[in-house]
């Protein structure tokens, strides 16, 4: 063990290290919800290598100080900007924030500085790369589609090392990237609206805290997560709030199409995880995500346009995802849970070397 006063100042360090002068003494010593965010941003940045050079990386071409920071808050201020007046009031206020994290989790926090929302970046990467596994951008060969799958899926058993800002793991063609981007951007939104929705619905005052323990699917660890157990129908209030709250046609469809496409990703993601462990579904907070999907499509059948006339079809395509996966894993069965990167099949480009080029 270490002296007290050593480990203070020890901690003194790290915290200053990733802080400005002005956040230092508010991470140091948190005293409302905006500085508790932010020193959980710290200590997710210092208990992780890999975190902590990729947030470094960031502050230098930003040309910054501090490494607290949030790249994607518009994602966060553009859902905001959508809602009526009196829900616009009652959310604007609650602190939020990306946080680059070994979690995978979108949640609305109470804290004893009160509600807080936060949202784990890793979920962004998941999504980018569901959607170059599915996302009609073109052309996409075979090889980097199911690549890209199993690097989605891989993403959020937090086995894919998180360094995609340094090693994106290959070349994607500009156009496609932006209509990825755009695609990750609404569904993120429609994420943001559903914790937003919890909140505007009063859905934490009866929820039970509870703690609960969630296997990462890696060799050694366990993490703990705190979380509400709520209510399925809470669950599926807040899909369809998330979107229905919307006034506008165009950014409803926007929020319908990311909710959807999210869920079935999600969907993908929770029958592999299923395959990998049984227990995943146990732990599994959240309602079958099947049933959330049904749900959305019953709500707004105007909006099924996107997926064309029959969307058993959507089902069946994604049903055929979860069968190259599960057959991947049986063929492969440390293809999931190894920790490191994998790439982009022919778009991999140039190999780079960890600490040589990046
Ligand atoms: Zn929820």
């Amino acid at each position: 063990m270490l002296d007290e006063d050593v480990s203070t100042s020890i901690q003194r360090h790290v915290l200053r290290s990733v802080s400005s002068q002005e956040e230092f003494p508010r991470i140091q010593q948190p005293k409302n919800a905006e500085d508790y965010l932010l020193r959980l941003q710290a200590d997710a940045i210092n208990s992780h290598t890999r975190v902590h050079r990729v947030m470094l990386r960031r502050a230098h071409l930003r040309g910054s100080a501090t490494l607290l920071f949030d790249e994607h808050s518009s994602d966060f201020t553009e859902y905001l900007s959508y809602l009526p007046e009196y829900e616009r009031l009652l959310c604007e206020d609650t602190p939020r924030r990306y946080i680059l994290t070994n979690n995978y989790d979108a949640m609305c926090l109470n804290t004893d500085f009160g509600k807080v929302i936060i949202v784990s970046e890793v979920l962004r990467y998941f999504l980018y790369f569901m959607n170059l596994a599915t996302l009609k951008l073109g052309d996409v060969p075979e090889d980097v589609r199911q690549s890209a799958l199993i690097i989605a899926v891989r993403s959020l058993l937090l086995n894919e090392a998180l360094d995609f800002d340094m090693d994106p793991r290959g070349m994607v063609p500009a156009d496609i990237d932006a209509q990825i981007n755009e695609m990750v951007k609404w569904q993120m939104k429609f994420i943001i609206g559903h914790e937003y929705a919890h909140h505007i619905l009063h859905h934490d005052s009866g929820a039970n805290l509870c703690i609960s323990r969630r296997q990462r699917f890696s060799d050694e660890d366990i993490s703990e997560f705190i979380g509400y157990s709520r209510q399925h129908s809470q669950e599926f209030e807040a899909d369809l709030h998330s979107i229905s709250v919307v006034e506008d046609g165009p950014t409803q469809f926007g929020l319908f199409v990311g909710g959807t496409s999210f869920l079935l990703a999600l969907y993908v993601f929770e029958a592999l995880a299923n395959e990998i462990d049984p227990r995943f579904a146990e732990i599994n907070t959240h309602p079958h995500t099947a049933t959330r999907i049904q749900k959305l499509f019953e709500a707004f059948p105007d909006e099924l346009v996107f997926f064309g006339e029959d969307n058993q079809g959507v089902m069946e395509y994604y049903d055929s995802l979860v069968d190259f996966l599960i057959a991947s894993y049986r063929n492969h069965p440390k293809l999931f849970t190894f920790y490191g990167s994998v790439y982009l099949g022919q778009w991999r480009g140039r190999i780079l070397t960890d600490r040589k080029d990046f």
